[in-house]
């Protein structure tokens, strides 16, 4: 690894300041003044730009492999949507412009978009009231547990103390409720990936303040239940929370909105393309049926009688900012544009085609994999490497396989109730070559895993780094090279 990081050689320099002409009024006190060069790498501009492509063509990403880490969404972000996030009419806005006096003339294009937002997500999912700060998925979860805590106090329900939370459930589910302030209690699945009604009938009651639930889950399976459910919660004054992380499979099908659900967000990142950005900024809108409006974030985008378009902070019942401005408002635009881009139709389209790839690989690798639920899947099927890894390739093996053959895994051992999951999301924007080779190769380790299992820990074989310690990577995380430096001696 020295050869790939250790670039500094002394006296090689990429810039050089020239003397400031700025007069000194103040001196740093002696004892915090530097007294040597920090030890920094002396290197030139060459040297950093090379190390830096070479450190990114390391990286698997959307735009150089396929990437069909189910759960994930990870589809092609369109790069017309990357040149008008990037209009100088857009980044070069300031936030607090909406809120000056007469601010609002200057900012009617970047409300407009947010009002629209608001619109036109509330017509996909059928809630009619949108907030579009949230900056994530897992925040618009949080918002949402807010919202229905606030309603809960508004009619004085005091007893609610439990969020259901089946136990096919993203792990920021129950992370959410107990952040705001909630204990969860899990639902086991029935054996096709759905809730198990009477077990929820079993833990109902007065305390019970809502259900989070994933249509389709991520076990790929669309809910048949939802009504009943409702029914049940309903029942004891229970909020229905919606998680929309795969909206994408029923875009243009199917509105939560209409059948039961109370609130529910949209991870733009997912649904609607918007870059993932490596654990940067997101994007979770959430929207919210009648009941819960009057406790939804300000400000709000509203339209005047005029015409024009306005911030209201005008909400007594508001849970206050979630966060700061409008959101992640660069991300909002891409989402915008895609939206334009695809209409109606093909929204819908969007959907039907994420679900046929998502079948076409499940029937393909069915005679190699164990399949979870043998049903029509949604946007992603589930597997399990069981079969293998009794010939002791696990599904971890598979995985470092996958990464020798240029593409990037799918997830592993989750969700967790299933032993050796294999989770298998194409994606819409996948062509059928992209998803044959893929196949192909799944095929290839199933072969490889009865002719010469023991070769399956040697992979991968072509990257800089091959099995690093997990645990330790996330653990003993060092960030410095320095440190690291020190560390070692
Ligand atoms: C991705 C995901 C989340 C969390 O969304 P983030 O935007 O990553 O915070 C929540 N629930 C499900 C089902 C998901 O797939």
């Amino acid at each position: 690894m020295e050869l790939i990081f250790e670039k500094s050689v002394e006296g090689r320099k990429g810039f050089r300041f020239g003397d400031s002409d700025v007069p000194v009024r103040v001196q740093v006190p002696a004892a915090y003044a530097r007294t040597q060069d920090a030890p920094l790498p002396e290197v030139s501009e060459l040297d950093v730009v090379r190390h830096y492509t070479r450190l990114s063509q390391m990286n698997f990403s959307i735009d150089t492999h396929f990437y069909p880490l189910g759960s994930c969404t990870m589809k092609y972000n369109p790069k017309f949507t990357e040149a008008l996030a990037r209009l100088s009419g857009f980044t070069d806005l300031h936030p607090l412009l909406a809120q000056l006096s007469g601010g609002e003339r200057w900012t009617q294009g970047a409300l407009q978009i947010l009002y629209e937002l608001q619109q036109w997500m509330g017509e996909i999912t059928g809630f009619k009231h949108f907030t579009m700060q949230p900056l994530a998925g897992a925040h618009g979860e949080l918002t949402g547990i807010m919202l229905m805590a606030a309603y809960h106090k508004s009619k004085g329900n005091h007893k609610k103390k439990y969020v259901i939370i089946p136990d096919s459930a993203h792990g920021t589910n129950p992370a959410s409720a107990a952040i705001a302030g909630y204990e969860t209690i899990t639902i086991p699945s029935n054996k096709d990936g759905g809730m198990d009604l009477q077990a929820l009938r079993d833990a109902v009651n007065e305390q019970t303040a809502g259900l989070m639930m994933t249509v389709p889950s991520t076990y790929g399976v669309f809910e048949p239940n939802i009504s009943a459910i409702a029914e049940v919660i309903h029942a004891v004054d229970g909020i229905m929370y919606y998680d929309g992380a795969n909206l994408n499979a029923v875009l243009g099908r199917f509105r939560p909105g209409d059948v039961g659900f109370d609130v529910m967000h949209i991870n733009t990142h997912k649904t609607f393309t918007t870059p993932h950005g490596g654990g940067g900024p997101g994007a979770g809108p959430v929207g919210v049926n009648d009941k819960l409006a009057p406790f939804l974030p300000v400000s709000r985008v509203v339209r005047r009688a005029d015409g024009a378009f306005a911030l209201d902070y005008n909400f007594a019942q508001s849970i206050g900012y979630i966060a700061s401005f409008y959101g992640n408002f660069g991300l909002l635009v891409r989402a915008y544009a895609y939206l334009l881009m695809l209409g109606r139709e093909g929204l819908a389209d969007t959907a039907d085609h994420a679900v046929l790839n998502a079948n076409y690989i499940m029937k393909k690798l069915a005679p190699y994999y164990k399949l979870c639920f043998d049903r029509i899947c949604m946007h992603e099927s589930v597997f399990s490497a069981s079969q293998q890894a009794a010939r002791g390739v696990h599904a971890i093996d598979i995985a470092k396989f996958l990464i020798d053959q240029q593409v990037h895994p799918p997830t592993v051992y989750f969700p967790i109730s299933v032993p050796e999951a294999i989770m298998i999301e194409p994606t819409e924007t996948e062509s059928k070559q992209t998803m044959d080779y893929y196949i192909g190769k799944m095929v290839e380790a199933d072969k490889l895993s009865q002719t010469d299992p023991a070769v399956f820990k040697e992979f991968p074989k072509t990257m800089p780094v091959s099995r690093p310690d997990e645990v330790k990577a996330a653990r003993d995380v060092k960030t410095s090279f320095f440190a690291a430096t020190t560390d070692a001696a």
